[in-house]
């Protein structure tokens, strides 16, 4: 059976990477979304809790209730079902017109606009915000703003979102003196924000493709991460491929020699993206993907009961001409999650 080991001394490399600079371990929250980018929720969630990781942030309920035992504080984004469950749930605010469906006593972190129009209140809304909220005996105890551009080191819509969010930073103390109330957690900086600032000044990071050991970034100094996710299968069955013989749907691998040849139990169906006879991939042993990869099944020039097909997929996400983050996020839940050292 295919499996998918997670390194933990490399995760845990990571996060001291991380954390120095953070500042200190109360600043980071480590981001849980999909799975973990697909590597296993609770897995990385045992990981996380035994570092001493205290934060998360999660996608929504669902996972936030999966993992509520390893951590003292979960942030949700993208709930639209706000449910007062758990004293250590906080929930994203996406927009001013949401704010009627939140329900009495809720823990709020106010998403504000900064620059890249994808959620979140509009800065000059702040104020009508905190309004609604404190009537309806809300808690708020975050205010937040996410980067458009923070990989790219070329554009200026990073510095230009930190002064936006350094002004709302301001307001906002302003606006808890006024009413009141116990000014919120700051937080804006992604991983390749958290690797653009000299130090910290929000009061915590949200670290999520980082953890896992990439960074999508153009920096030409980039921190030493290393993936913590090995993706492994297991021989179905062998056979000599003639000379003149072809290999899988289409026929495309053609050899040009007897050799011997073996298929394992891992295709696009598993969430490893399907290659076709245009993509070269070879396994970190030098093993060559032959033909295309079918749903469940592909196809090496090895003989090898188990194969690791990759330990970083940076390669593979070349091939597809995406981003690190699509290629581990796809990978099926179903896939056995084994940790090791
Ligand atoms: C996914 C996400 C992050 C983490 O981003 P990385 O680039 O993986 O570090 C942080 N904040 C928000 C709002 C996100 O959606």
């Amino acid at each position: 059976m295919a499996k998918i080991l997670l390194h933990k001394e490399n995760l845990f490399h990571n996060l001291n990477l991380i954390l120095k600079q953070a500042g200190k371990i109360q600043k980071v929250a480590i981001v849980l979304k999909d799975n973990a980018y697909g590597h296993g929720i609770i897995e990385i969630s045992s990981l996380l809790k035994e570092f001493g990781i205290k934060k998360a942030v999660v996608k929504n309920f669902k996972e936030a209730l999966k993992i509520k035992d390893y951590f003292d504080y979960i942030l949700v984004l993208s709930n639209k079902n706000f449910n007062n469950f758990h004293h250590n749930f906080h929930f994203a605010l996406n927009c001013f017109e949401l704010i009627k469906d939140l329900p009495n006593n809720i823990n709020v972190h106010i998403k504000v606009d900064t620059g890249m129009h994808r959620n979140g209140i509009l800065p000059e809304q702040l104020e009508d915000t905190f309004f609604k909220l404190v009537e309806k005996n809300i808690n708020i105890t975050g205010v937040f703003t996410h980067h458009k551009n923070a990989d790219n080191i070329l554009s200026k819509d990073f510095e230009q979102q930190n002064l936006l969010f350094s002004k709302i930073k301001e307001e906002v103390k302003k606006i808890c003196k006024r009413f009141s109330i116990k000014l919120p957690a700051f937080h804006s900086c992604n991983s390749s924000a958290l690797f653009r600032h000299k130090s910290i000044e929000d009061d915590f990071v949200r670290v999520g493709i980082a953890t896992y050991g990439y960074l999508e970034t153009n920096s030409k100094t980039l921190p030493n991460l290393k993936p913590i996710m090995s993706l492994w299968a297991n021989k179905v069955s062998s056979r000599i491929l003639k000379k003149g013989e072809s290999v899988g749907y289409g026929g495309t691998y053609t050899s040009k020699k007897d050799i011997s040849i073996s298929t394992y139990d891992i295709g696009y169906g598993d969430g490893f993206l399907r290659l076709n006879e245009n993509q070269h991939y070879t396994t970190p042993k030098g093993f060559k993907v032959l033909g295309r990869v079918s749903m469940d099944f592909l196809t090496l020039n090895s003989n090898e009961e188990e194969v690791c097909i990759f330990d970083n997929v940076k390669n593979l996400a070349k091939i597809h001409n995406t981003i690190s983050y699509e290629i581990i996020t796809t990978l099926s839940k179903d896939i056995r999650r084994e940790i090791t050292k």
